[in-house]
């Protein structure tokens, strides 16, 4: 089986533990506004490339990775769930740590057929890399065009399936920094059980020289990228919602 692949990164190390080969698909349903990844939107875009390819690639480097494994991100990679899948189950049928880096916004509980494609997906996954766009559903929808329920639901499932996730968000001045938007998204990672670690993010412009390339116009050109420093301060007040969740004050 062969999948759109916009490009690989052989030596990653932010996306999972240890060293990891990060393969990123084409296409995404989403627009988030501070997207700095607009080149791998396109569902046709991307190099038709083969689960066997991947994994020979993989091969050639294996010795740096035997702390990591492989991650698949995107784009969204869930718009191409059965590569994704058959390439997990190769994986793991060689001993590889499979991590998915997703939205999760093509999750769908109310679907059979959907349904048992996302159960196979995550037999084969060791680990969700899950972003949460915004806490806030009507945020959500203006910040990235989509319904959050989908998020919402996958986390959901993930949890029943006992998957662990690592949580990602990107503190954006002015749209996601909030304090109470911080301590409301705390407050409900609080809740979860299956939630193993929290990647929070300062917004940065580096993609916007790719929407100048592609013709788009940037969305954000009037907001500041974010310092560390104060993603780590928006970090501190999650989880400080956490803590107070999970102490059974919310
Ligand atoms: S989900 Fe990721 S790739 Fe898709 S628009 Fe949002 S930031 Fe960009």
């Amino acid at each position: 089986m062969s999948g759109r692949v916009h490009s690989i990164e052989s030596c990653g190390t932010v996306d999972g533990p240890g060293i990891r080969m990060v393969v990123f698909l084409s296409g995404c349903p989403m627009r988030c506004l501070y997207c700095h990844n607009p080149d791998t939107w396109d569902p046709k875009g991307g190099t038709l490339t083969s689960v066997d390819e991947i994994l020979a690639q993989y091969d050639k480097m294996k010795h740096f990775y035997t702390k990591g494994g492989i991650t698949v991100s995107g784009g969204e990679p869930l718009m191409q769930i059965g590569f994704v899948t058959e390439l997990f189950a190769e994986a793991k049928k060689r001993g590889i740590h499979t991590c998915l880096d997703t939205s999760g916004i093509t999750f769908r509980s109310d679907s059979p057929a959907l349904l048992e494609q996302f159960d196979r997906l995550t037999a084969v996954t060791d680990l969700v890399l899950l972003d949460i766009k915004h806490i806030d559903p009507n945020e959500h929808e203006k910040l990235c065009s989509q319904p959050q329920q989908p998020v919402m639901a996958f986390e959901a499932y993930l949890e029943q399936k006992g998957i662990p996730v690592w949580i990602r968000h990107v503190v954006v001045p002015g749209i996601t920094d909030k304090e109470e938007y911080l301590l409301r998204l705390g407050r409900y990672l609080g809740t979860r059980s299956n939630i193993k670690a929290l990647d929070v993010l300062p917004y940065h412009d580096m993609g916007k020289v790719k929407y100048k390339n592609l013709g788009i116009p940037y969305p954000l050109e009037s907001t500041p990228p974010l310092s560390k420093e104060a993603a780590a301060k928006a970090r501190q007040v999650i989880l400080a919602g956490m803590r107070e969740s999970r102490s059974g004050r919310h």
